[in-house]
């Protein structure tokens, strides 16, 4: 068994449809859109409270919409979900 059996099915479509160039490109790519994402939806202090500032739409003294707790946020937890144990 090797790493490349254990690759997941996504994993070895890339693998096989991209070279090592347009991997670290792609690979790139993410990581820059994922910091976008990560800084709309950063935290903010409100009222004591460390908020999302999307989420909670967040105009720099008051909000928008109902305060959602920055360990709320529902991006971020899609983004980093929980290691199963
Ligand atoms: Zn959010």
């Amino acid at each position: 068994m090797s790493r490349y059996d254990d690759l997941s099915p996504r994993a070895l479509w890339w693998l096989q449809n991209l070279d090592e160039l347009d991997l670290a490109e792609s690979c790139a790519s993410y990581e820059v859109t994922l910091e976008r994402v990560r800084q709309l939806h950063r935290p903010v202090e409100h009222r004591g409270q460390t908020i999302c500032a999307e989420c909670s739409a967040w105009g720099g003294d008051s909000t928008d919409n109902p305060p959602v707790d920055h360990d709320q946020c529902g991006t971020l937890k899609a983004l980093h979900p929980p290691k199963e144990a």
